[in-house]
């Protein structure tokens, strides 16, 4: 193995890619064998339980020269040769053009936009306005072609609170060779998010409403994937499952090309000169998002704070002050319900690569929050992460004064989510450094939450109605994906209970593949 990596170590630069270099993914769990990212793909989440990561990670930084010149398709590519090398270039260029073409809205596909003295990465240009866009556009397209010589069907299935499961309709809908099926908390999701799923077209997609709550239809699909006869039954038919999770190193991978899209483009408006730091500070629910950052800064990004921001559910500003990751504590449902999380699944990744490697800690640690529901990793570690990372949150009265704040003396509106972030970063002091927020979504997907924050009394509006006034008051437009919901035809009417889920993916996978 050694002398394959020395080999295949990536040698990625920004100008020219990489066609020879290939990491080698392993459990954060175990390193003992090692897959492809393709295989990593594939199987979401390692068979231990753990999370693939790869050791090579910043063993040969991508080079900055030139990168203000470089459009979002050439960073990207870059990026993902170093990440995934085992697909081709011409892979990679494919699913770049496909994923990232004219289902955004703007050819930099994460714009940059001053805000105050700070600024703003608009991640919410893509079809379902919000940042899951950027990794489930891409990562149907890096499956099929990691799938290419297996011959099977991949059905994905994915339990939604409300933002994924629409990222991930969009991101597979008639991809040849996938199909997906989603479910969905029936009446605990928003108006505009039940349309966004049930309009959904393409003739490999299915969308159920469940009797019960987003965790009765997590805790069902897990046990799904873990049912040995229904994955036999539909083995038989060359159908396997799969989840489209943030664990995935498929939706991990793009993320990390937005950070230094960012750069880029702070480069390019004369903001910073070529390797000065600069801050992120990011809306943080799983984790995924901030370590795509963290991934970056191990790249040879100049990255000096990355911020986590988090709401009312802070258990991450805890961990960062304490050291003491408790999920032992009431879940709050918040105005950033994507954001609602106890356990930021993707943490396991950075305690990896913090610890040094260390696979027995690691999964030392995780066998500990499985079992009493906290764990610590003691002070050397917390101080190793803390070279990195800040952390703080915002309750929803600082959310909603934000949002109107940033309206007021900005012109600028912004989501709830995005405004956690805002609200965090604003109580810093600045450090001379340049400073990025990242927008996770547009301010239309939470139409309502804006409104009453700029003062509005919402009572008995429904989405749409709550979409045209916030348009006519503030002179901005609601993204067209929204606003054409409002004549889609409903496609999916299906509403199930949580122990005829098995049996509605069964029917879907008959529908589609056979
Ligand atoms: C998912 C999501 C987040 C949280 O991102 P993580 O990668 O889970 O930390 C923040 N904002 C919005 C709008 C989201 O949809």
């Amino acid at each position: 193995m050694q002398d394959t990596h020395a080999i295949m170590r990536a040698k990625g630069t920004l100008e020219s890619g990489s066609d020879m270099s290939a990491f080698f993914y392993h459990s954060t769990r175990n390193n003992e064998q090692a897959v492809t990212s393709k295989q990593a793909i594939l199987q979401g989440i390692a068979p231990d339980g753990g999370l693939y990561v790869s050791d090579q990670l910043g063993d040969e930084p991508l080079g900055l020269e030139g990168l203000s010149r470089l459009g979002y398709h050439r960073i990207a590519h870059a990026v993902l040769g170093t990440l995934l090398g085992d697909f081709s270039r011409r892979e990679l260029t494919e699913c770049i053009q496909g994923a990232y073409g004219t289902n955004f809205d703007t050819s930099a596909v994460t714009p940059l936009s001053p805000v105050g003295p700070d600024w703003l990465l608009e991640l919410f240009h893509g079809p379902t306005c919000a940042f899951k866009d950027v990794a489930l556009q891409m990562l149907p397209r890096l499956m099929v072609r990691a799938q290419k010589r297996r011959g099977t069907q991949v059905m994905i299935v994915t339990a939604t609170s409300g933002d994924t499961g629409k990222a991930a309709l969009a991101g597979f809908s008639d991809v040849a060779g996938t199909a997906v099926t989603v479910f969905y908390p029936a009446g605990k999701v928003s108006d505009i998010q039940r349309l966004q799923m049930v309009t959904q077209t393409g003739a490999n997609v299915a969308v159920a409403g469940i009797r019960g709550t987003f965790d009765d239809a997590q805790t069902e699909v897990k046990k799904l994937f873990a049912d040995r006869s229904l994955n036999a039954r539909l083995a038989r038919d060359g159908v396997s499952l799969s989840s489209a999770n943030s664990i995935n190193i498929g939706r991990l991978a793009p993320q990390v090309a937005y950070y230094f899209s960012a750069y880029s483009q702070l480069v390019k408006r004369g903001a910073i000169t070529e390797g000065d730091d600069i801050d992120f500070c990011v809306p943080t629910g799983n984790f995924g998002d901030v370590l795509a950052g963290y991934y970056a800064k191990r790249m040879g990004l100049p990255v000096g704070r990355l911020i986590v921001a988090s709401n009312t559910n802070k258990v991450l500003t805890d961990f960062l002050a304490t050291g003491v990751y408790d999920r032992r504590r009431e879940f709050v449902k918040t105005i950033s319900p994507s954001m609602d999380i106890l356990v930021s699944s993707n943490l396991e990744r950075l305690l990896y690569y913090e610890s040094g490697g260390d696979c027995e800690l690691v999964s030392h640690l995780m066998g500990q929050l499985a079992e009493e529901g906290r764990y610590d990793v003691g002070s050397a570690l917390l101080a190793r992460i803390r070279e990195s990372f800040d952390a703080d949150f915002a309750t929803d009265d600082e959310t909603r004064a934000t949002i109107r704040q940033v309206w007021e003396e900005e012109r600028t509106l912004i989501d709830p989510h995005t405004a956690v972030a805002m609200h965090v970063l604003r109580k810093r002091e600045p450090e001379g450094r340049a400073r990025v927020c990242l927008s996770t979504a547009s301010p239309y997907k939470f139409s309502r939450d804006v409104l009453e924050a700029l003062g509005r009394d919402v009572d008995g509006m429904d989405g749409f109605a709550c979409m045209d006034e916030l348009q006519l008051l503030t002179h901005t437009k609601a993204p067209a994906p929204l606003a054409r919901l409002r004549n889609a035809p409903i496609i999916h009417h299906d509403i199930c209970y949580t122990d005829e889920m098995g049996a509605f993916i069964e029917q879907a996978a008959a529908r589609i593949f056979l």
